[in-house]
């Protein structure tokens, strides 16, 4: 390889945050270079499960709201634009709540503020609606009827596609980054190590952040363990697909899951933070206590899969920052180093938001949000985003 720049920005990860950030540059007309070490949504990456939540309800975090209602029109105008339609599958999606449930009345609050339709059900009509969720402990929901799913790995798959059709590069390499004495990054494929250059790198890692700038982001991103599992529905019975079950979460038991989506079977995982995971290495088998929690669960909120097999599992892992806010910000010695990260278990649905975003601060003239800033992140965990 030669020595002379080979791109004006290279994008050091193609999960969602790297693969819309090449689209927003691309866009821009930047010269882009799109990198993966694995491939775009494979399935050791954040960004690798068949699907993801995209709702608008963040509690008090409007940025979030706001952010969610700019990333669905951006997914919808992708997918239509690239006939990909299915990607998004609009279940809608219903939170349900304890009494006193002080988010989910923040919420109310800013839907209505952002014009964003939702219905509000009490426990008469959510037992009527669905009586296939137990609804004890529960005292109300709310329903958005405009959200829902997408298709995860292949909506990724999508944004690559796309980045490339406007003439960026997409290539399979590991990248070292300018750490220590070596501050070029480097290059790393099956048969060549080398420096390479171009004017910003922008590195949206996921987990691997913490690997790969230990100095600054080893005690700043916390990549934790989690399971989801895929339950086979009993045979000929619609009441766990869409539309007779929206993607639901229960607040109380920090829980989510979807319908039965493309035949895969009724998902569903605890929103729980697991134990540290390292991204490469973790176990990707759950393990028997895994499973016994979430037979569990599902036996007491949805008993007619009390009995269900499990069909598919995933282990995944969330890349936290201490409070769930995004990391989006420079690096603090080298000028033309940025990090886009921290999704926390919420950013996928955020993916074309968080790529407009950082197009706008490496290429200037966007406006800084001091909760993504790299100063605003601690070493201790405290999760106040949901
Ligand atoms: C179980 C689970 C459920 C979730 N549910 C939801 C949900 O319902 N809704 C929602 O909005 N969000 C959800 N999230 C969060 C969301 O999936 C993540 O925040 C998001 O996918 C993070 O994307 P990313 O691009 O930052 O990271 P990743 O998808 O992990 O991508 C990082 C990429 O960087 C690459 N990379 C790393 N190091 C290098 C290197 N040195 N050289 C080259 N490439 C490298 C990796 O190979 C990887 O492909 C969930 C997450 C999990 C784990």
């Amino acid at each position: 390889m030669s020595r002379a720049k080979i791109c004006d920005v290279a994008v050091v990860g193609a999960g969602v945050f790297g693969a819309w950030t090449a689209l927003h540059l691309a866009k821009r007309g930047k010269r882009v270079l799109l990198l993966d070490a694995y491939g775009p949504g494979h399935s050791r990456s954040s960004s690798g499960d068949e699907s993801r939540i995209i709702r608008m309800g963040y509690g008090a975090d409007e940025i979030y709201t706001q952010w969610s209602m700019r990333s669905l029109a951006q997914w919808k105008e992708l997918f239509a634009a690239t006939r990909n339609e299915a990607l998004f599958k609009k279940t809608g999606v219903l939170w349900l709540a304890e009494a006193g449930n002080a988010q989910q009345s923040a919420t109310k609050e800013v839907l209505k503020r952002n014009g964003v339709a939702f219905n509000e059900w009490g426990r008469e009509e959510l037992s009527e609606r669905y009586p296939q969720i137990n609804i004890d402990g529960i005292a109300s929901g709310i329903y958005e009827p405009e959200s829902g799913v997408l298709m995860a790995r292949r909506a990724v798959a999508a944004v690559v596609a796309e980045v490339v059709r406007l003439g960026a590069e997409y290539r399979l390499a590991e990248v070292l980054a300018p750490n220590g004495t070596g501050k070029t990054p480097r290059l790393n494929t099956t048969n060549s190590s080398e420096p390479f250059y171009a004017d910003q790198f922008i590195f949206a890692c996921g987990a691997w952040l913490a690997k790969l700038f230990p100095e600054v982001l080893g005690k700043r991103i916390f990549p934790t363990r989690q399971t989801v599992f895929y339950m086979g529905v009993p045979a000929g019975d619609a009441r766990f697909s869409s539309p007779a079950l929206p993607t639901w979460l229960i607040k109380n038991d920090e829980s989510y899951g979807m319908p039965d989506i493309e035949s895969r079977g009724f998902k569903v995982a605890l929103d729980r933070h697991g134990e540290a995971a390292d991204p490469d290495t973790q176990p990707r088998i759950v393990a028997a206590k895994e499973v016994e929690e979430i037979r569990g669960y599902v036996a007491r909120r949805f008993p007619a899969l009390k009995e269900a097999p499990i069909t598919e599992t995933r282990v995944c892992q969330y890349e936290n920052s201490s409070n769930g806010d995004f990391l989006i910000d420079r690096h603090p010695e080298l000028s033309n180093v940025w990090f886009v990260g921290g999704g926390s278990g919420h950013g996928f649905k955020h993916g074309p938001a968080v790529g407009e975003y950082m197009a706008g601060q490496v290429l200037g003239g966007g406006k800084a949000e001091p909760r993504f800033s790299l100063a605003s992140k601690e070493t201790v965990q405290r999760r106040i985003v949901f």
